[in-house]
């Protein structure tokens, strides 16, 4: 392990996006999309990918969300690609990373191994975290998505003073943005990621597929719809700017195909931009500056 500073010309505000598709589900569209018969469109079969994303420099490492548990992802019959906790290991994130993850919404494939990282700081909007602790979160259309070792583990993150919550626009990192895209979950949070290839927009669950954003069709699974369709106008909005190059939707299979696998040739994973030189060695030399950041 080396404690070797960065070069100063690795920028700091600059990062690679590490993809990580760790479970499917072949379904159909009309499980994907809400109202489907609406649409006059023959049903079809419909792949989901699940994804985390690794957002790293020379600098720092922010985890965007943590995956589903082998025990949310058996409970509701997805396939397990790979195991986050395997992969967190291969690219080199250590369970005691002083480091920053941001949990997009409280839905099990989400945040399923929050519990893998024991001293970052977790950032969740404020408005995800009062709900799925309210009575109304109890309804069975919208628990169906949570599992309450889940919520535990963010209510234990809060009672060690290492949850960060936001209400508007943040900046995490130099950057790095989170930013509010409610509907499919009352705190959803996107993140604006700034890479050499332009700033990319991870949706999260925002937007699931690229055709719910370009064709207008929500997803099945919304606790607003009105909120949804001003999510997308924001998101429209960004692209539209230049603020955002292109988006990467929460759950759309062709991520996967549209960019390379550069992160060791680790299986199922694909990465957007390049890090400088310095970042090349593993993540856990960067722990230093890591605690440095923190500090
Ligand atoms: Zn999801």
């Amino acid at each position: 392990m080396s404690n070797e500073r960065p070069r100063a010309s690795a920028r700091d505000d600059e990062y690679e996006i590490v993809v990580v598709e760790h479970g499917s589900l072949v379904s159909t569209r009309t499980s994907a999309f809400l109202n489907f018969v609406d649409y006059a469109e023959p049903d079809e079969a419909f792949d989901f990918s699940y994804y985390f994303w690794v957002v790293r420099n020379a600098h720092r490492t922010v985890v965007v969300d943590t995956g589903f548990s082998r025990a949310g992802a058996e409970a509701r019959k997805r396939t397990v690609l790979a195991d986050p906790r395997t992969v967190f290991a291969e690219l080199g994130l250590q369970p005691d990373m002083q480091t920053t993850v941001v949990i997009s919404h409280a839905h099990y494939d989400h945040i399923g191994n929050l519990d893998y990282f024991t001293e970052a700081d977790v950032v969740v909007a404020q408005a995800e975290y009062d709900f799925w602790r309210s009575p109304q979160s109890q309804h069975a259309q919208l628990r169906h998505f949570v599992d309450q070792i889940d919520i535990d583990t963010l209510e234990s993150v809060a009672a060690e003073g290492r949850l960060r919550t936001v209400g508007e626009r943040t900046q995490i990192a130099p950057g790095i943005d989170v930013i509010p895209g409610p509907g499919h979950t009352p705190g959803e949070l996107m993140v604006l990621v700034q890479t050499n290839v332009g700033p990319i927009l991870l949706t999260a669950d925002a937007v699931h597929f690229d055709e719910e954003l370009e064709r207008d069709m929500p997803f099945r699974h919304m606790c607003s719809l009105t909120d949804s369709y001003d999510t997308y106008a924001v998101v429209k909005g960004l692209l539209a700017s230049g603020e955002a190059a292109q988006f990467v939707a929460g759950h759309e299979p062709s991520v996967m195909s549209r960019f390379e696998n550069r992160a060791g040739d680790l299986e199922h994973t694909v990465t957007i931009g390049r890090r400088s030189r310095d970042a090349t060695r593993p993540a856990s030399s960067t722990r230093p500056q890591e605690r440095e950041v923190h500090a």
